[in-house]
C-alpha cells in the first residue's frame, strides 16, 4: 500500500552505500544454543507443536535490513530490548531475542484504506520470521497468507487457520513457501489449556493458551454488569475512503474466513514477559471453561509484565467492558496496552478515543491496576514501544499475581 514508504525504501537503497544496507549487523553478538544449527527451509508442511524442531535465527539480506530500517526505524532488533509496533486492530510487529515476528496479520481495509501507514507489502518486506495468529477471522488473519508466502514466516495457529492461510497463499502459488506450526483445532485442546513450543533454538519456549472468543452472554446479566454503548468516530472512514476495486474484491473475499479456535501467546525474555490476545471471551467463573481460562491467565511462567489485549467484544452492549477487564484482572500485568479498539470497521470499530475513559474506569476498579499505555489511532500506529528486558522492575512480582504469592 502506502506509496511514500515504498518510494522511501527504493530511494534509500539507491542512495545508500552497500555498507549501510548490510543486514544482520544486529544479530552477530547473539549465539544460538546449538551453535551450527542447520538452515531452516520451509516447504508447506503442517507440524504439530510436539514435533517442531526449534529453528535457528535467519540471516537477513541487505534488502530486508533496509526495509526494516525504513519501515521500523534503525535498530529494530536490539540486544536486550523488546520492541513492538502496532499496525491496526490486533496486529503488531514485535522484535526480541534477536528475532522479528508478527502477532496477527491484517492490513485494515474495507470502506477505508491506508488509514494505517503501512500495508501488507511493507509488512512482507520486513520479512517476519513467524506470524502468531490469535484466530482466523479476516480482521486478524486475512493477510497472513500474503505475508507468509513472501517471507517464509512460520504461521502459528490451528488446522483451520492454516487451511485459510495456505488457500490465500495458493492464489499466488506460494502455499509451499512457509510451514504451519499447528496449535490444535477450533475445539482442541479445550479452553484453559496452555501448551508450549520452542519455536527458535535461542529463545525460551512460547506458551500458547486456547481461550474463548468474544461472544454475547446474556446469562451474565445477573452479575450486575452494565452495558456500554460507545460513540463511534466515523471520520477515519470518510477521510480514507477505499477507492480501489481490487482492494474491495480482496476485502469481500475474506469476510467468511473461519475462526479456528482462539489463541493467546505468552513470551518470556529473561525476566520480561509479554502476553498478547486478540479477543476477550466471557470468561466468567460460573462457566467451567471461563474458570479454566482465568486460572491459565495467572499461570504463565514468570507471570505477565506487559499485556496487549483486545478491549472490544460482543458482550459490550450487555456487560460493558467486563470481559476484557476479567482478562486483565486475572493476568495481573504491570503494563497494559489495548488493541482492537481502533477505527477498523464503521461503528463496531469506534476508534480508540471512544473507549478510553470507560476503559480507564474499568482499570481503576481493579485492586492492583496496571499502568495503562493507551494506544490511540492513528497516532500510535507504528509508533514503537520499547522495553528494556534488564530493567529490574520486571523481576519484581506484580502484587496479586501468582508470582507474588510464591
Ligand atoms: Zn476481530
Amino acid at each position: 500500500m502506502t506509496l511514500p514508504l515504498r518510494f522511501a525504501a527504493a530511494l534509500a537503497c539507491a542512495t545508500l552505500a552497500l555498507s549501510a544496507c548490510d543486514g544482520g549487523r544486529n544479530n552477530q553478538q547473539l549465539t544460538p544454543r546449538d551453535g551450527a544449527a542447520a538452515r531452516y527451509t520451509p516447504s508447506g508442511q503442517r507440524v504439530p507443536l510436539q514435533d517442531w524442531q526449534p529453528i535457528p535465527r535467519r540471516a537477513v539480506s541487505p534488502e530486508t535490513q533496509l526495509a526494516r530500517d525504513t519501515i521500523l526505524g534503525p535498530n529494530a532488533i536490539e540486544d536486550g530490548k523488546v520492541k513492538l509496533w502496532w499496525f491496526g486492530v490486533s496486529s503488531f510487529v514485535i522484535s526480541g531475542g534477536g528475532h522479528l515476528w508478527l502477532m496477527d496479520a491484517w492490513e485494515p481495509i474495507g470502506l477505508q484504506a491506508d488509514y494505517v501507514p503501512v500495508g501488507r507489502e511493507e509488512i512482507a518486506a520486513i520479512q517476519p520470521e513467524a506470524i502468531f495468529i490469535g484466530h482466523g477471522h479476516f480482521d486478524h488473519a486475512a493477510d497472513a497468507g500474503y505475508i507468509a508466502g513472501r517471507s517464509g514466516a512460520v504461521v502459528v495457529g490451528s488446522e483451520e487457520i492454516c487451511t485459510s492461510v495456505q488457500a490465500d497463499a495458493a492464489q499466488d502459488d506460494l502455499q509451499n513457501a512457509f510451514d504451519c506450526l499447528i496449535t490444535g483445532t477450533a475445539t482442541l485442546p479445550a479452553p484453559g489449556t496452555t501448551q508450549t513450543v520452542e519455536l527458535w533454538n535461542d529463545m525460551a519456549a512460547v506458551s500458547i493458551l486456547q481461550h474463548i472468543h468474544s461472544a454475547a452472554s446474556p446469562q451474565t446479566y445477573e452479575l450486575g454488569d452494565t452495558p456500554f454503548i460507545h460513540v463511534p468516530n466515523l471520520l477515519p472512514y470518510l477521510g480514507y475512503l477505499n477507492s480501489s476495486p481490487e482492494e474491495w474484491l480482496r476485502f469481500l473475499s475474506t469476510l467468511t474466513l473461519e475462526q479456528g479456535g482462539t489463541w493467546a501467546y505468552h513470551f518470556k525474555l529473561g525476566d520480561f514477559t509479554l502476553l498478547w490476545h486478540d479477543s476477550t471471551g466471557p470468561i466468567v467463573a460460573s462457566d467451567p471453561d471461563g474458570a479454566a481460562v482465568q486460572a491459565a491467565l495467572d499461570s504463565f511462567p514468570g507471570c505477565v509484565d506487559v499485556q496487549l489485549g483486545a478491549i472490544v467484544g460482543f458482550d459490550q452492549p450487555i456487560s460493558g467492558l467486563r470481559d476484557p477487564r476479567l482478562y486483565v484482572e486475572h493476568a495481573h500485568p504491570r503494563v497494559f496496552l489495548p488493541n482492537h479498539h481502533d477505527a477498523w470497521a464503521p461503528v463496531v470499530g469506534g476508534g480508540a478515543a471512544a473507549y478510553k475513559s470507560e476503559w480507564q474506569r474499568e482499570m481503576d476498579s481493579l485492586e492492583n491496576p496496571p499502568l495503562v499505555d493507551y494506544l490511540t489511532d492513528p497516532v500510535d500506529y507504528m509508533a514503537p514501544r520499547v522495553y528494556d528486558i534488564k530493567d529490574p522492575i520486571w523481576a519484581e512480582p506484580m502484587p496479586g499475581s501468582r508470582c507474588a504469592g510464591e
